[in-house]
């Protein structure tokens, strides 16, 4: 049973909204209606604005020792409700259930982390040319913030916005994506449930072009903070240029792989299974572009393929379940366009290719192999459980086909010979690159993508960065 109220979180008050339009709430498991997600009316998203105004003006002023008091507090609520949230983000997202609690844990030790960082926000004395001026350098809050999230993480990537931005001393308004919104409100519960004042955080929830529009167009948020596509992420920095707003632009990806001929074999098919049906391969950094030495590569491709049968698909609420649906039945059509150019273009399926025959969103475990660069799945993201599989002779050749696209978010390279993984970590133009595993996120590490998968970090001392501004003091002494 589907248990979270849904409701909009706006000056401290939950709320069904004021026009009472609703949207639909799909188990893409079970393709059931579980509930109905309220819509933010412009009234609604005024209120919003106003409170996370209201509310900066007295939460910026308050200690980082405060504020790590409410944070920890949230934190500890987080992981004292993740088995139920853990319930709810299955039943919304589809993931398997240990994925969501291991995602619970991650949001707990992120808030943590953030709280305690945030009595970090140092600033710095600068000596001055003047023996009687004392320069200052301070780290202030940006002011309120925007946070847009994807629902691939639906507890993950709202959590680290609100920490983030609550740590630094920030007001935040929160929208989460409408296809997993009882997560995020449970996530909200726990900071409101730690005694966090009303206004800090709201949430609305909605059609995304017009609240993403009227949110940003307002002066009132200095701060805009997305995970998402590209193509979302280019349209809300120029909604936010109309007022110079702040960005951090977590965006889409294209991970490329490279397997050199002396990487440990059974290792990196350990590895590389269990990353690539990860959320269905609903990741913004799951592996895609699979480059594999000439040398090693059907040894490859028949161990992947092995240990892909072996994926136990199914309701991500089941036992033993390990990969489930993608988001939606649109999702379902783009992978069998995918698998069809492929094919058109010379791949040849090695395992899987379709939609499985029963209710619920899933796709099969898909290898490609043979696949042509031009392939359209080799150039768009797939954000679904397919892995494209190429050979390659030379490391110039296969660094530059992994640079070759305009994303650039994560990467990976498998080699027991560390000469060729410094070469490579260096030459790999992405945000994070992973040598012999697939970890690039933690909640102390700065995660984050360049080119056209975005800019700034989340995580890492750099996430609390994203939400300060620095002032400069010059005191004389008179
Ligand atoms: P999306 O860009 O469609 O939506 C993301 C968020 O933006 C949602 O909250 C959505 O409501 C909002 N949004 C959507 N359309 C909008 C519009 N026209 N105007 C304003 N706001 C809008 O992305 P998605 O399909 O929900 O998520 C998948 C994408 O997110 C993938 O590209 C994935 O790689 C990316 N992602 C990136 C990271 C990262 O950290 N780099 C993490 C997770 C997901």
């Amino acid at each position: 049973m589907y248990q979270e109220t849904i409701e909009l979180l706006i000056d401290g008050e939950w709320t069904r909204g004021s026009d009472g339009s609703t949207l639909p709430l799909i188990n893409p498991a079970t393709e059931e209606e579980i509930g109905s997600v309220p819509c933010a009316a412009r009234q609604d998203l005024d209120r919003a604005l106003d409170a996370s105004r209201l509310a900066f003006l007295s939460w910026k002023k308050t200690t980082a020792a405060f504020r790590w008091e409410i944070l920890s507090r949230a934190a500890d609520l987080i992981e004292a409700r993740k088995a139920q949230i853990a319930r709810t983000l299955t039943m919304e997202n589809g993931k398997a259930l240990a994925e969501a609690e291991g995602e619970l844990q991650f949001c707990a030790d992120a808030t943590r982390w953030y709280a305690e960082e945030g009595k970090r926000a140092y600033g710095r004395l600068i000596p001055a040319r003047s023996p009687d001026i004392r320069q200052i350098a301070l780290k202030e809050p940006v002011g309120p913030a925007l946070g847009f999230a994807a629902w691939n993480f639906p507890a993950g990537n709202v959590t680290l916005k609100i920490a983030a931005a609550l740590a630094a001393g920030c007001a935040i308004i929160v929208k989460p994506s409408d296809e997993t919104p009882g997560t995020a409100v449970a996530i909200g519960r726990c900071f409101q449930d730690a005694g966090l004042p009303a206004g800090a955080l709201n949430i609305v929830f909605g059609p995304p072009a017009p609240i993403s529009e009227h949110l940003i167009a307002s002066r009132i948020p200095k701060k805009v903070s997305l995970t998402g596509s590209t193509p979302v992420g280019k349209l809300l920095q120029r909604l936010a240029s109309e007022t110079l707003k702040r960005c951090t632009m977590e965006l889409g990806g294209h991970a490329p792989v490279v397997v050199f001929d002396d990487a440990d074999l059974d290792h990196t098919l350990a590895v590389l299974t269990a990353a690539k049906y990860r959320n269905a391969g609903q990741v913004c950094t799951s592996p895609t572009r699979f480059y594999i030495h000439e040398g090693v590569y059907e040894a490859f491709i028949a161990g992947f393929v092995e240990r892909s049968k072996k994926v136990v698909v199914g309701n991500g609420l089941d036992a033993g379940v390990q990969m489930g649906p993608l988001i939606t039945a649109k999702r379902l059509d783009i992978m069998d366009g995918f698998v069809q150019d492929a094919v058109a273009k010379g791949a040849s399926i090695a395992l899987g290719g379709e939609r499985l025959n029963k209710t619920g969103y899933f796709y099969a475990p898909t290898v490609l192999r043979d696949v042509d660069d031009t392939a359209r799945v080799m150039n768009e993201e797939p954000f679904g459980p397919l892995s494209q599989i190429t050979p390659f002779r030379s490391m110039e050749e296969v660094i530059e086909r992994a640079n070759s696209l305009p994303f650039g978010l994560a990467s990976y390279v498998f080699t027991s010979n560390g000469s060729t993984a410094a070469v490579m970590s260096d030459a790999l133009e992405t945000g994070v690159v992973g040598i012999n595993h697939t970890s690039v996120h933690e909640p102390e590490t700065p995660f984050g993508g360049i080119n056209e998968s975005g800019y700034g970090a989340e995580s890492g001392v750099e996430g609390l960065e994203a939400y300060l501004r620095t002032k400069m003091v010059s005191d004389r002494r008179i």
